[in-house]
């Protein structure tokens, strides 16, 4: 019989639906139950291979990997920071580089994952952008990044002590692989798996309008943040070229419409990193409050302190400048947060994912 490269014919299992995954098995003169069972086996489980799945009777093991995967990315690296955050560098199966990163914080940890392999977009103080765009990560390929650091982060399989929150600022822009992105979504939150539901999750994007507007229609949708880094459309389309395709008017209508979806209580950000004599003067706060408050916008504003790599050309601003920035903004009404930064040491920061080797490495603990 003539066998095909595992990874032409198989399926990503991780990247199925609980339905789809019992048609699948279906496919293969499966009943239904061994789907579930099998989605468990993954999802609830985190299992990563099928010799694992010992509750399965071995030949079916067998069957099922021939016609599917239970994972596909290759941890390669990890690295722990001082402050606890661990950065995971993975392979795909075509090697391309996927990076996730775990931090750990007082009331509930955050998983931040890739949406893609490098970025298509440029904002200059992105080290992501230097890779350019490899290509868009499949809706398995998301979840695989979740498993991965919950099983190290906790235990193989075990339970999340405190629940995790989701956000996906890591590599790419999410809305540039939007039907991947918004499916992993609905697989994590599925109660019989890993069960983070949407309200735990958060989407950043640079400024996609139309799929702003798309993502205010869907009914259980995560929350959203926008990443503005600019007051104006002039210094915005220097520092995001996206501005040019969606200039800052098109994109606060976008976000107007957006409001709308709001649920009680919640709040959409902005997200604004702040350069050091580039974007981060009083003038330059008293146009953001501005801009906002023209809008009537009632989003809150995280202030991100730059995080410097090789060759980015910026420093991030002093503590006092920051926190002038933030005045400037309480006092003309738009909530301002300073953010701190985890994970700088072994560039897991904010911009600073672009599959680079750093110390310290802790490869003697690789997760399965
Ligand atoms: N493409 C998406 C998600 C990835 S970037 C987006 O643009 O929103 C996640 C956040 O990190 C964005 O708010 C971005 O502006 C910010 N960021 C990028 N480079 C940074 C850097 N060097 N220092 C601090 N924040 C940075």
């Amino acid at each position: 019989m003539l066998r095909l490269p595992c990874m032409d014919k198989a399926v990503q299992l991780t990247g199925l639906t609980q339905p789809e995954l019992v048609s699948f098995v279906e496919t293969l003169g499966e009943p239904a139950y061994r789907g579930r069972q099998l989605f468990a086996a993954l999802q609830h489980r985190r299992l990563r291979s099928f010799e694992e799945m010992t509750d399965l009777p071995k030949e079916r093991r067998a069957r099922l990997n021939e016609a599917g995967n239970a994972s596909t990315l290759k941890i390669e690296s990890r690295y722990v920071s001082a402050d606890g955050t661990r950065r995971y560098l993975m392979k795909t199966h075509d090697n391309r580089p996927v990076e996730t990163v775990f931090i750990p914080e007082e009331r509930r940890d955050t998983i931040c994952f890739s949406s893609q392999s490098g970025c298509p977009l440029q904002c200059t103080f992105c080290l992501t952008a230097q890779l350019g765009l490899l290509r868009n990560l499949t809706a398995g390929e998301i979840v695989e990044q979740i498993i991965v650091a919950l099983n190290d982060a906790y235990g193989d399989g075990v339970k999340t002590p405190r629940g995790t929150n989701l956000v996906g600022m890591g590599a790419g822009e999410p809305f540039l692989n939007f039907d991947a992105l918004l499916k992993a979504i609905r697989i994590v939150g599925d109660p019989d798996g890993l069960h983070i539901v949407p309200n735990r999750v958060t989407v950043s994007t640079a400024g996609i309008a139309p799929r702003i507007r798309e993502l205010a229609t869907i009914a259980d949708r995560p929350h959203l943040a926008i990443s503005l880094a600019a007051p104006t459309d002039e210094l915005r389309n220097e520092l995001m070229p996206i501005n040019k395709k969606w200039p800052l008017d098109e994109l606060l209508d976008a976000c107007k419409e957006f409001e709308k979806s709001l649920k009680p209580g919640e709040r959409f950000t902005f997200e604004y990193v702040l350069l050091k004599d580039v974007n981060d003067s009083d003038e330059q706060a008293r146009q953001l409050a501005n801009l906002l408050n023209r809008h009537s916008l009632r989003a809150k504003v995280n202030l991100i302190p730059h995080n410097p790599a090789e060759p980015l050309p910026y420093q991030p601003s002093s503590e006092g400048r920051v926190e002038s920035f933030r005045e400037i903004l309480e006092s003309k009404g738009v909530h301002a947060f300073v953010r701190k930064p985890r994970g700088r040491d072994i560039l897991a920061a904010c911009g600073q994912l672009a599959a680079r080797s750093t110390s310290p490495v802790s490869i003697q603990q690789q997760p399965r």
